[in-house]
């Protein structure tokens, strides 16, 4: 009997949860249908997830399914179906790497496709805009592309908006990153684009120079038996030292680095760390916001006697990270060229 009555809740719980579900989903469609302004935010997060299930997990591109869409249309074979499928990898990319800026011309009578590649490290940021004139209606394909080192195939990360506004990425994997401009076969498009790559987080040590940076990360120390986790930033005593991140300080004090400070963006973010200060301008446990002075450089712990500097380290789920990449000069964008006045 008592197996039997046990038996029975078993299958009678999941029953319960499924209607619960399918309730719970009636609520959730007639919300929708009910309410406008909450359909759009949604419809925006379905396609978002849609584009991402796309682009980044089976990589297609727009342009590859597009190329499907010829072939369906009864053009996948012919020359001109060909030559547009081939174009991005015909063309002569142009290799950028501080900033680059173009004004992409395309005309009805040509297969093209326009291609800009920048190699670029983990950690440091990419920024792009894209503006159309207004009276332009043909489809353009605008992607940002990713190659690994050592792979030959590129993979789509995301279809560029000509929303004429300033988008940014931060660099999570070292490769090559390349722009492709390509409009829908026999259409005539104009577009201006501009693009920067730099750092992803402030100088942490203030008014401190890429000429200031020393001590490469990597380098042995203590003849071998440590690597230097690490950059160190040369600079006067009491220069001051600012969080790279909004974040929680969390001070330490003795070792090899003396008075020094973990800086944590939060859950999953990495953590940074600065070493050899003089003293700190923060209490433990302090939120600081990005910019703050946390603390001033100095020589303690096993830097003492040497020159004043900051010991820089990014810690993440595997370990040190070379921080040079991330404290690049930030990317700044060039302004777009001006075409309201060409004719052409
Ligand atoms: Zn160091």
């Amino acid at each position: 009997m008592n197996d039997a009555s046990s038996a029975r809740t078993t299958v009678q719980r999941p029953r319960r949860r499924l209607g619960l579900l399918l309730c719970l989903l009636a609520a959730l469609i007639a919300m929708l249908a009910v309410r406008a302004d909450l359909r759009r935010p949604a419809a925006a997060f379905v396609s978002a997830r849609i584009a991402h299930l796309v682009y980044e997990t089976a990589g297609l591109s727009p342009r590859t399914i597009y190329g499907w869409r010829l072939t369906i249309a009864g053009l996948g074979d012919s020359t001109l179906a060909r030559r547009w499928r081939a174009a991005p990898e015909q063309a002569t990319p142009t290799r950028w790497r501080r900033q680059e800026r173009a004004h992409l011309t395309f005309a009805a009578d040509t297969v093209s496709a326009r291609v800009f590649v920048v190699r670029l490290a983990r950690g440091e940021a990419l920024r792009w805009q894209l503006r159309r004139p207004s009276d332009d209606t043909p489809v353009l394909y605008a992607t940002l592309e990713y190659r690994a080192e050592a792979a030959d195939t590129w993979q789509t990360l995301a279809r560029l908006s000509a929303d004429d506004q300033p988008h940014r990425r931060v660099i999570e994997h070292a490769g090559d990153y390349r722009f492709v401009f390509q409009p829908e076969l026999l259409a005539a498009v104009r577009a201006d684009w501009a693009a920067a790559a730099g750092g992803s987080i402030p100088m942490p040590v203030k008014g401190a120079r890429s000429r200031d940076i020393g001590g490469g990360f990597g380098v042995p120390r203590d003849g071998g038996a440590r690597r230097h986790e690490g950059v160190d930033i040369f600079a006067g005593r009491g220069t001051p030292v600012v969080a790279v991140v909004d974040g929680r300080v969390s001070r330490r004090t003795g070792g090899l680095g003396g008075e020094a400070i973990f800086l944590s963006g939060g859950f999953g973010q990495p953590s940074y760390y600065y070493a050899h200060l003089d003293r700190f301008a923060v209490a433990d446990g302090a939120r600081v916001e990005r910019g703050e002075v946390i603390g001033y450089v100095g020589n303690s712990g096993n830097a003492a006697g040497g020159p004043t500097h900051l010991h820089f380290g990014i810690y993440a789920g595997g370990g040190a990270i070379d921080p040079a990449a991330f404290i690049r000069p930030m990317p700044r964008l060039p302004a777009l060229a001006n075409r309201t006045t060409d004719n052409g």
